[in-house]
């Protein structure tokens, strides 16, 4: 599928590419801000694999050097919707005792995951675990996930793109849209 046909399915491009590039580079000034006299001990974690685009932007376009870190979970539940029950499929390779941990996430929609691998982080002597996420869904605020950083609030439809997959596909679009009708059926 080429690119021409992949913007094709989409129904709405909601963020271009300069859109997501100029809100990464705010959030990456506030970050490096706000740990100021911590930067050696950051530690950026990474969910694998929708947070891949926003990790290497994002990560790029702080002012000075951090270190950075993936895991990989898998989410029961039924469906489309996570359940908060949550298995580590890749672990982190650090020690993150005393770190000071920052979560860089794709989306955050019911935040069940999210609150789960926040615990874990804390549980294992992190010195602060905060999240980044460049997309925030409403729901989110329902359950009350503490996060400090967000690119965009976006209404609950399901979007892709940029990192964020249907089926395994559109992660690597430059833009984040909703997906036309004729995708699905
Ligand atoms: P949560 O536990 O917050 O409900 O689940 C968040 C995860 O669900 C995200 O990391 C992402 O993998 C997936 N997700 C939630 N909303 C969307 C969406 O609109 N589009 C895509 N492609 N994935 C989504
Ligand atoms: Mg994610
Ligand atoms: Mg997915």
């Amino acid at each position: 599928m080429d690119a021409e046909h992949m913007g094709a399915d989409l129904e709405n491009v909601l963020f271009t590419e300069e859109q997501i590039q100029q809100r990464l580079g705010e959030l990456a000034q506030q970050v490096w801000a706000d740990y100021d006299g911590k930067h050696d001990d950051l530690l950026l974690v990474g969910v694998l694999k929708g947070a891949v685009m926003v990790m290497a932007d994002f990560m790029r376009a702080l002012p000075g050097s951090a270190a950075m870190d993936w895991m990989a979970v898998s989410s029961y539940g039924s469906g489309t919707k996570s359940s908060g029950v949550v298995r580590i499929l890749k672990d982190l390779d650090t020690d993150i005792t005393d770190k000071h941990v920052l979560i860089v996430e794709d989306i955050i929609d019911s935040g069940l995951t999210l609150n789960w691998i926040r615990t874990n982080l804390e549980s294992r002597g992190a010195r602060s675990v905060e999240i980044c996420t460049l997309l925030r869904k409403p729901e989110a605020a329902k359950v009350e996930v503490d996060t400090r950083y967000v690119g965009f609030d976006i209404p609950p439809a399901f979007v892709v793109g940029y990192g964020l997959d249907y089926d395994e596909k559109y992660r690597n679009l430059r833009v984040i849209g909703t997906l036309a009708p004729h995708v699905y059926s």
